[in-house]
This record gives structure tokens, sequence and C-alpha cells, in this order.
């Protein structure tokens, strides 16, 4: 895709979750690279690493790492994908007790423009890796995201969102479509 780029000479937008609200992830008469596909999310308990694919969304990180009493601050709301929140920065729930998304990153998996696969972190690629904790996605692909999960504290505050079907009364489907937590906060203890 991006030789495709190169060798067109057309514009390229790299789409994680889609919810640029400035339209971002998308581009006219260009070429778009959605990734909204990868969604896999892995967790070490172990190292309490959480290592996610660049289509997951918010939602699907909670949905793995809850069960293990683990968190990733990101964003308040499911789905938004965690590539643009964590590239952009990530404020949520947990922003006081665990600063950032993009505080938790780290580690990236990354493809740069001239087709190199590159890990960047504190120690490989350090200016790169400065550069995606908040540049906004355009230092080059990212195709994976490594993280350090915080514990979460009891209790969990967990709201579920529902929306009424406009066909009849009494029919409610969960707005995060089903897929894992809607939500999940932690208060300050
Ligand atoms: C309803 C809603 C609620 C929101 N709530 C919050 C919130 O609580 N906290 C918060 O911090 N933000 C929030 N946001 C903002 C949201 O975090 C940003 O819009 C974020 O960029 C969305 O990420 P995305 O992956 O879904 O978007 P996309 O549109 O897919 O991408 C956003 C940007 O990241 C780039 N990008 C995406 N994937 C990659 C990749 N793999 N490699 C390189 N670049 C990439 C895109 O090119 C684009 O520039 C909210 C947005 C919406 C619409």
């Amino acid at each position: 895709m991006l030789e495709a780029a190169r060798e067109t000479g057309l514009p390229l937008a790299v789409r994680g979750g889609g919810h640029s609200i400035a339209g971002l992830g998308t581009v006219d008469d260009g070429i778009v690279l959605d990734l909204g596909g990868l969604r896999d999310v892995r967790v070490d308990p172990q190292t309490q690493q959480v290592t996610v694919a660049p289509g997951a969304l918010s939602a699907d990180v909670d949905a793995a790492t809850v069960p293990h009493r683990l968190a990733v601050p990101l964003g308040t709301v499911s789905r938004p994908g965690i590539a643009g929140q964590t590239l952009g920065g990530g404020v949520g729930w947990l922003i006081r007790r665990a600063g950032l998304a993009l505080d938790r990153l780290i580690s990236a998996e990354v493809i740069t423009a001239d087709g190199k696969r590159l890990v960047a972190s504190a120690t490989e690629h350090p200016d790169l890796f400065w550069g995606l904790r908040g540049g906004g996605g355009n230092f080059g692909v990212v195709t994976s995201f490594t993280f350090q999960a915080v514990e979460l504290p009891d209790p969990v505050l967990g709201v579920s969102l529902y929306t009424a079907s406009p066909t009849g009364a009494g029919h409610w489907s969960p707005s995060s479509g089903g897929r894992g937590t809607c939500l999940t906060s932690s208060p300050r203890s």
C-alpha cells in the first residue's frame, strides 16, 4: 500500500478506529489504509503488558484486560480506536491515577514511509518514539502498540449504555454494539 502511494504520488490516510473528528483517517482522491479489521489484544498477566493491534477499539482493550483486573488508560468512550487516541494523547477516566494513554505506551512497531519495519521505544529509535506519543500519527504506520497496564483498584464503577430501538418500546440494544465493556472507570481511592 505504501509502495502504491509512493509510485502514484496519491496522498495516503491511515485509519484505525475511524473516529477522528477532523476526518484525518480518510482522504479525498487518495488511498485509505484501513486497519480497522485488526483488533487483536494480548495481555501478559505476569509483566502486565498489553499488546494491541492497530484497529482495536477501547472496548476491545477493556474486554481483554478487565478479567485480569488490569486497565490501559484510554478515553471515556468505548468506540474510538486506540491508535488515534494513543498517537494523539488519550484522555480518560484513569487520567489522575495513570496519566494519558501515551504515558503508558512502552513500544510501538512502525512501518516508515520508506517501508522499513522498526520498533520504537525509550531505547530504540527514541526520537521516533517521542514523536509517536502525541504527534498525531504522521510518523509512519503503527502496526502494534505495547502498553504497560495499571492495576484496577477496588471498587470499579462500570456503566453500560443502551439505545432504545425506534421500532417499539421495550427493545434495547447495547450502544457498544455488544462488543464487551461499554465503559469502565475507576473512582479515586
Ligand atoms: C465520540 C467520540 C468520543 C471521544 N472521546 C475521547 C476521550 O474520551 N478521550 C480522548 O482522548 N479522545 C476522545 N475522542 C477523540 C479520539 O480519541 C480521536 O479522534 C482519535 O484520533 C480517534 O482515534 P481513531 O483511531 O478512532 O481515529 P482514526 O480516524 O482512525 O485516526 C485518527 C488519526 O490517527 C491516525 N492513525 C490511526 N491509526 C494509525 C496507525 N495505525 N498508524 C499511524 N497513524 C494512525 C490517522 O491517520 C488519523 O490522523 C473522542 C472522539 C469521538 C468521536
